[in-house]
């Protein structure tokens, strides 16, 4: 795999989506929470300003209607001259009549009063039974302050107060002072109840002269029960302050004076910064803080308190009689916009719920759809790792998934089939149904590892020739006989296969007792030694047989390649049964090696004919000469013993052959054509039968003729005895076109092969060459009784030369002579020579060896 970062298509599909969401949840919270705030400080601040007005107003109602009532009433007592110095019962009388017309209802007038400049005082308080008090100090009550319980003179006396001075009460100086109407100082009422007041004040003119003072008494405190009210609609708190920052009414409940012992004295005014009430506290502090007091101007400021945020404005009030006071206001935001925050935020979290049971259903609807897709990857990587038998993916609901599993599934079934037809092709022979190669490794493998046995394995000699005689359809029908054979005789706990083209492999398991070894070989010798009846022609084969104990942990593979060792062996030896040795895979190596250095040498063309005197015995005069091969080497020659027999196992022998063949010829042609060597020359070329089966030779020896232009009289082509009688029909046919050409044919070590008379009488030579074993026997033995004297005389039947091979005695060469054998070769005349030694005069040659 590579090194790339591979992603999950899960989460290429659903990270994009939930980016885009999270992005968009992001950027919509941001801009109505930015909205939001816009808008929350618009409202507040016209919240503040509506809510300031009302207060304002109703406290400028609250306030004028006092000073009315007393303005009218100071107009009136002067324009009617009301004031007699001395007695105030007709002050009082209006007084009472006033307050009880046309001041009933103005709740928060408490007293009205009156104060002439002679000392005396009349005035009524306002009960809470709605009945007047009275309260007088004139003649009438001998300068004393006297109240009474009703608001007659005659009624029951509450309390006399002595030495009560008018004018030196607060609310009479500053009248004298400035002499028109204004508002007093607030103070505590002089009475039993010393109530927080404040007076409205206008002074009495009685024909332009001043007389006394009205004063007309405000409980504050009642204004205290309008800012409460407020509060308890909108949730506003509302304190009235002066400029020293003290309490003048609030919305907090409690009095606005302080009756413990705190930093203020008892029966002063709170500071606003001492409220009880927690908000009026923090927005008085704030005020305080920052001066807001001094510029005399609408302000707004923010603060928060126990999490909640309040909105506040600090509001200046004046009126036309010298008040400056201060109305300070907070809001929490909560109360601003009622529910709509909680409920945005609500909507916000359902939101981003119903966002996650989207994802997460998105997620499991995904999950479902590429399930199948997973589950298929799963299974093509166990199918690569070659497990058949796993479990398929199964096709689900969605339409182009399922498609893919099932063509999936299609393919990995016809796979699956393929394979394991391929898998029978590799384990059984087609042919035989045996077990192949591969088959019997595996299954052998397993057997082995059980029991330990043996393993023979046998080859059909010459079965190629039978393929060529026969035909290809033939040659195949032999060997399923035969595989049939050894199925019919052999356990059915042996295993059996085809190896190789006409190779058969048996595993004997517990077969491993040398005697029980050599009898089953036997018996396998047997089984092939009946003829094979063939739809033509019944045809008898040879087989030869290598084996190989086999233990349990020995590779069957090597085992298999020691049997063939033992099988070349077998089949080099011609004994049909060969037991492996350890000493014959050392002989198998140099074989290889061997083979490999003669395939160079044919490349090199490093074989060349060393050339044998072939002697007239009558005349001793050379007629001919053997071609023999040699391997020249840069280490030096190499005798055809030692690669002969190997080149032509391998098929080699055919490029060696060519190669001496050709060379043979030009050095004869070139020898004849110089004179060295006589017309009638006869150069003997050495053949494998092996090459004469090859198609084509004939061919071939005709366009060598031409090339070296050497005339086919000259050339005899030796042929060796043994190996022609077993064979098939081509090798006469060749032999015969050879013959055409006019080339002659000699036979080879003749003698050794045992060939019949009549099937020597079918072969078409011209010479026939007495193996030098006879050659050797001859002076041991009766000269009448010897083998070549035996020779010599079937063949004066047949019209054929004869050439007595390995003469090494003059007294040999006297023998042949009078059994009238031709002609010789051997030593004695000459050892085989390079063509440029060839001897110039051969009776030196005789006298040297
Ligand atoms: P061969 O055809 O029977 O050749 C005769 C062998 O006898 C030669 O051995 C030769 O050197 C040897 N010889 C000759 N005179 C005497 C003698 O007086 N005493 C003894 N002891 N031996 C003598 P060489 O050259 O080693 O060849 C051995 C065999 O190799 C040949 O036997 C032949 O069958 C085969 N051979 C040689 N050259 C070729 C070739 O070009 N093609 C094929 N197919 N086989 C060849
Ligand atoms: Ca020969
Ligand atoms: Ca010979």
């Amino acid at each position: 795999m590579s090194l790339r970062t591979q992603i999950t298509l899960r989460t290429a599909v659903v990270l994009p989506f939930v980016m885009i969401f999270l992005i968009t949840m992001g950027v919509m919270v941001f801009t109505q929470k930015q909205s939001y705030k816009e808008m929350v400080s618009d409202i507040s601040a016209r919240r503040l300003i509506s809510l300031t007005n009302n207060v304002n107003q109703s406290l400028s109602e609250f306030l004028e209607k006092p000073f009315e009532a007393n303005l009218s009433l100071s107009q009136n007592i002067g324009y009617h001259h009301l004031y007699q110095a001395g007695n105030l019962s007709k002050v009082q009388d209006y007084i009472l009549y006033k307050f009880s017309k046309h001041f009933q209802t103005t709740s928060q007038v408490d007293v009205i009063g009156f104060g002439s400049e002679d000392g005396n005082y009349v005035g009524f308080r306002k009960e809470a039974n709605k009945g007047y008090t009275l309260m007088v100090q004139d003649e009438r009550t001998n300068d004393q302050l006297v109240i009474y319980r009703g608001s007659k003179i005659s009624e029951d006396i509450r309390s006399v107060i002595s030495d009560y001075d008018p004018k030196v009460r607060p609310w009479y100086i500053p009248v004298v002072a400035e002499k028109k109407a204004s508002w007093s100082p607030i103070y505590a009422n002089a009475d039993e109840r010393q109530e927080i007041t404040l007076s409205a004040l206008a002074p009495v003119y009685d024909n332009n002269e001043f007389k006394a003072v009205i004063v007309c008494d405000i409980k504050i405190n009642t204004f205290n029960a309008f800012l409460r009210n407020l509060k308890s609609k909108t949730d506003a708190s509302v304190y009235i302050i002066d400029q020293q920052q003290r309490l003048i009414a609030h919305s907090g409940g409690g009095s606005v004076v302080s009756w413990g012992t705190g930093r203020t004295n008892k029966g002063q005014r709170l500071l606003a910064i001492e409220s009880a009430n927690p908000i009026i506290q923090k927005s008085a502090s704030y005020v305080d803080r920052n001066s807001l007091l001094e510029n005399m101007e609408i302000q707004h400021f923010n603060f928060t308190l126990d999490g909640e945020h309040y909105f506040n404005q600090i509001t200046p009030y004046k009126d036309k009689y010298g008040l400056t006071w201060f109305i300070g206001m907070s809001i929490p935001e909560s109360n601003l916009l009622g529910e709509l925050p909680d409920k945005q935020r609500n909507s916000w979290l359902l939101g981003l719920l119903l966002s996650c049971i989207g994802i997460v259903a998105g997620l499991i609807a995904f999950n479902r759809i590429i399930q199948p897709i997973t589950s298929t990857a799963d299974a093509a990587k166990r199918l690569a790792k070659g497990d058949w038998d796993g479990n398929m993916p199964k096709p689900s609901n969605i339409y182009e998934t399922s498609m893919l599993v099932e063509a999936f599934n299609e393919m990995a079934k016809n796979l699956k089939a393929s394979f394991q037809q391929l898998q029978s092709q590799l384990t059984y022979d087609s042919l035989t149904k045996l077990y192949s190669r591969e088959g019997f490794i595996d299954a052998a493998k397993k057997k082995a590892k059980i029991e330990k046995g043996t393993l023979y394995l046998v080859g059909i000699n010459r079965f190629r020739d039978i393929n060529d005689s026969l035909g290809h359809q033939n040659g195949d029908q032999l060997l399923i006989i035969a595989a049939a054979r050894l199925r019919g005789t052999l356990p059915s706990e042996y295993l059996l296969a085809r190896t190789g083209g006409d190779e058969f492999a048996i595993y004997a398991p517990n077969i491993i007792q040398e005697a029980d070894v050599q009898i089953l070989a036997n018996r396998l010798v047997q089984t092939f030694s009946s003829p094979f009846a063939m739809e033509s022609e019944s045809v008898v084969i040879k087989i030869s047989i290598g084996v190989v104990n086999v233990s349990s942990d020995q590779e069957i593979t090597l085992c298999l390649r020691n049997s063939s060792i033992a099988l070349s062996n077998a089949k080099q030896d011609k004994a049909s049964i060969c037991i492996y040795d350890p000493e014959m895979r050392k002989a198998s190596k140099h074989r290889t090696k061997m083979l490999a250095r003669i395939n160079n040498a044919i490349e090199l063309q490093q074989f060349e004919p060393f050339y044998q005197p072939i002697i007239d015995l009558e005349s001793g005069s050379t007629i001919g000469a053997e071609a023999l091969a040699r391997w020249i080497t840069d280490k030096g020659v190499i005798s055809p013993i030692e690669f002969i027999s190997l080149a032509e196992e391998s098929g080699l022998i055919y490029d060696i052959g060519q190669q001496i063949l050709h060379k043979s010829c030009r050095d004869t042609a070139i020898a004849i054509e110089s004179g060295k060597w006589s017309e009638d020359f006869s150069i003997h070329v050495n053949l494998s039968v092996d090459q004469l089966t090859e198609s084509g030779f004939v061919e071939l020896v005709k366009s060598t003729l031409n090339e070296t232009k050497l005339p086919a009289k000259n050339l005899t082509l030796e042929i060796t005895e043994s190996r022609i009688i077993d064979n098939d029909p081509m090798i006469i046919d060749n032999m015969l076109a050879l013959k055409s050409l006019g080339i002659s044919i000699a036979i080879d070590d003749f003698g050794t092969g045992y060939s019949s008379l009549a099937y020597l009488q079918k072969l078409p030579f011209d010479c026939l060459k007495i193996d030098r074993s006879f050659v050797s026997k001859l002076d041991k033995e009766g000269i009448d009784r010897s083998i070549v004297a035996a020779i010599a005389n079937i063949t004066k039947g047949f019209k054929v030369n004869l050439v007595a091979e390995g003469v090494e005695t003059q007294q040999q060469a006297e023998l042949l002579k009078q059994l009238q054998c031709p002609q010789a070769q051997g030593f004695l005349y000459s050892r085989p020579v390079p063509f440029e030694q060839w001897p110039a005069n051969l009776t030196n040659i005789q006298k040297n060896t």
